[in-house]
């Protein structure tokens, strides 16, 4: 089928291969699992956000079939009409309690959660709302969606921040909202939450932390970035996603009563978009029994972290800065990356290589991700053919 009218489509997606920013995902056929069958080969999975490996756990997947019988498989409306099922609300409540605030809103996505909050909170042209440089596109999106003006600091930067806070503009701003990530999404670093948050206070602005990457990974019993630096009852916000160590899909935001009650009534995501599956509730429900009650999955986690990195930087690559499961793997150049990924799978490991926009030109990598799942066989496997093509290409 051809129309004249979107010949400009043909010409962009020539534009973006010439760039090497066409993309064309492998396809997954089997669950998300440490060894997976992508593109019909069955290959150790390092790609996933699936931390604590529960995306195809049994204790998870009961509990996303019965809530299926019992509830059906949507709710076929928004929140604010007939949407809100009591298995939201429960969820609602225990994920506060998590999060040690006092209420929290489910969203359909991290993505819609950040959409959600930058827009209802920064709602005027006198607010202002304050990101670090490496945020993620949703922050980013969410700020272009809100009427506030919007600054960035540089990367972790504090003296930045107080700088910018410093400016008339922010001192005469009726709400100033200062975001970050908890832990960021390529290079795996922990945002400096304790002194974000000491800054932020000490200029009368409030703070938003994005725990995408790290809920269910990183602080007592996968808190989070609050409970990593004991910051409870100090973060305003706290936002994160039920996609990645969660397993299933949705966001949220844990914050006060009061909060949690305006963005009930006024951010357009949760008025204006149908709410999520129940069994996408319950299965987010059963991951949160398996964090508190059973740790040995954090743990392995943990383990097969400190392993794989001190064996790939043993091999001799360059894996940043990274404290978290996410590991870059640097290479500097597209062309390359996508050489060490397909050569990679073809000895059977997936590991992903990104560019730009998701990284800025000249840091291109593949990112890996570790999982609770992955056996030290798995792990073992991994970092030989990393070795291998490594040499090969010319890396190490
Ligand atoms: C993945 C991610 C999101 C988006 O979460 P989804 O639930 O997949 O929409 C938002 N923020 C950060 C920092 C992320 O890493």
């Amino acid at each position: 089928m051809t129309f004249d009218t979107l010949k400009f489509a043909g010409e962009e997606v020539a534009a973006l291969k010439k760039d090497n920013r066409f993309l064309k995902p492998r396809v997954l056929e089997s669950a998300q699992k440490p060894v997976s069958v992508i593109d019909g080969k069955e290959v150790v999975n390092l790609t996933s956000n699936n931390y604590l490996a529960l995306a195809d756990n049994a204790k998870v997947k009961k509990a996303a079939i019965d809530a299926t019988r019992k509830y059906g498989v949507g709710s076929a409306a928004v929140r604010t009409i007939i949407g809100t099922m009591s298995i939201h609300t429960e969820l609602e409540r225990k994920f506060a309690e998590f999060k040690h605030a006092e209420a929290s809103i489910l969203f359909q996505s991290g993505f819609l959660s950040n959409v959600a909050v930058c827009q209802s909170l920064m709602s005027s042209e006198q607010d202002l709302l304050i990101s670090d440089e490496l945020n993620h596109a949703s922050i980013i999106d969410g700020g272009r969606l809100a009427k506030a003006p919007r600054k960035i600091y540089r990367h972790k930067d504090v003296k930045h921040l107080a700088e910018i806070l410093e400016t008339p503009e922010a001192r005469k701003a009726r709400r100033k909202m200062v975001v970050t990530d908890g832990v960021f999404s390529m290079d795996g670093d922990i945002a400096n939450l304790d002194e974000i948050v000491a800054t932020a206070h000490k200029y009368g602005a409030f703070v938003m932390v994005d725990d995408a990457h790290a809920s269910g990974v990183i602080g007592k019993e996968g808190r989070g970035t609050v409970s990593h630096f004991g910051l409870d009852g100090q973060v305003e916000i706290q936002i994160g996603t039920l996609s990645k160590a969660f397993a299933a899909v949705g966001g949220y935001a844990a914050t006060t009563q009061d909060l949690r009650d305006y963005l009930g009534s006024v951010a357009r995501p949760f008025l204006f978009s149908s709410s999520q599956p129940p069994a996408v509730s319950a299965s987010c429900l059963a991951v949160l029994d398996i964090l508190l009650h059973e740790p040995k999955y954090l743990k392995k986690l943990w383990d097969n972290t400190a392993f794989f990195k001190e064996e790939m930087k043993k091999a001799g690559f360059n894996t940043g800065d990274s404290v978290t499961p996410i590991t870059p793997v640097m290479v500097g150049d597209m062309e390359k990356a996508v050489k060490l990924s397909n050569r990679l799978f073809e000895e059977g490991v997936f590991a992903l290589p990104l560019g730009f926009p998701t990284v800025p030109r000249g840091k291109e990598r593949l990112r890996t991700i570790v999982t609770a799942g992955h056996t030290l066989k798995d792990l073992k496997f991994a970092v030989e053919k990393f070795k291998k093509v490594g040499k090969e290409l010319s890396i190490i």
